[in-house]
């Protein structure tokens, strides 16, 4: 059953579900996307930003073996990522423009897969197209509270972020194993799991990291879904000299990958003992 109304009383949180009935907890924590409805529960302010582009999701079928290799090509309308799947598939996310993603949709799949070979070229060599192409408007949409008494949010319920660095998900673990790590922490000590003080340790933790990367994520797509040739140019350069410096190149293998910062001992392939 669905929740009809959520309260965050001194005590516990109560969910009343939308069949009459109560359940009570001394925390809840809303984990369900970007249309948390613990979110709105909450009345948090939200940072938001809408990129006017859409991402069209499909999977590819291919006869060139893709090796393993992803690829991105940084296209004025936005990137086009292929993430290799099992055999000769690809997953493609591909973002543009809303008004031109649009039109796509609209169209037969030959249209689409039309624009697709004109973007990706001959690199998976023929394609075709399994399954309809999906979409998803893309915006940014940072909650500035992530906890309150009783209630607290994580991944895109707190966060919901451009995906052109592939790090929606890595920040969302992020969460799981920093939140986990500080309910264990309170139990030991013998704190109240669902007090703001509790909590705002959390916060405290996450809420950086992921507004520096919701806004690094933000500049590169600002920077590379233009066609400005200065701009260009400068991403070129920038690129080229990240790729030549290798302790450069390796912090930012590390940061994509997850592996910078104050990591949770869950993210650092530890267990997380009682
Ligand atoms: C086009 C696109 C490409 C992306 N590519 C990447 C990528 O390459 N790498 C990466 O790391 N991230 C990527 N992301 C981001 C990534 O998908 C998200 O950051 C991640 O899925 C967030 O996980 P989540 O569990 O917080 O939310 P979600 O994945 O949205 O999961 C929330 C879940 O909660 C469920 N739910 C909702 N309401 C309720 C309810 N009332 N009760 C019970 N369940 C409920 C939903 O059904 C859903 O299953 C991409 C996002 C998009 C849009």
């Amino acid at each position: 059953a669905r929740i009809a109304r959520l309260e965050a009383l001194p005590a516990k949180a109560r969910a009343r579900l939308e069949d009459g009935r109560d359940l009570n907890a001394a925390l809840v924590i809303g984990a369900e996307g970007r249309r948390s409805a613990v979110r709105a529960a909450m009345d948090v302010r939200l940072i938001q930003v809408d990129y006017e582009q859409t991402a069209l999701v499909a999977t590819l079928a291919h006869d060139r073996a893709h090796d393993g290799v992803a690829h991105q090509m940084f296209l004025p309308g936005g990137p086009v990522a292929l993430l290799p799947l099992q055999g000769h598939r690809t997953c493609l996310v591909w973002s543009e423009k809303t008004a031109f993603a649009k039109s796509v949709l609209a169209q037969s799949p030959d249209v689409a897969l039309r624009e697709i070979r004109a973007r990706i070229g001959a690199v998976l060599g023929e394609i075709s197209l399994e399954g309809q192409l999906w979409s998803f408007p893309l915006s940014m949409a940072l909650a500035e509270t992530w906890v309150k008494s009783r209630l607290a949010l994580a991944g895109d319920a707190a966060h919901a972020i451009h995906p052109i660095a592939g790090q929606g998900l890595n920040l969302g673990l992020r969460d799981a194993a920093a939140l986990a790590e500080t309910l264990r922490d309170a139990r030991r000590s013998g704190a109240d799991l669902g007090a703001e003080t509790t909590l705002l340790r959390y916060q405290r933790w996450r809420r950086f990291d992921t507004a520096t990367t919701a806004f690094a994520c933000d500049a590169f797509n600002r920077l590379f879904s233009n066609a400005i040739a200065p701009v260009r140019l400068a991403r070129r350069l920038g690129l080229a000299g990240v790729d030549a410096i290798g302790p450069l190149r390796r912090l930012a293998m590390q940061i994509a990958a997850g592996g910078a910062g104050d990591l949770p001992l869950l993210l650092r392939g530890e267990a997380l003992a009682p």
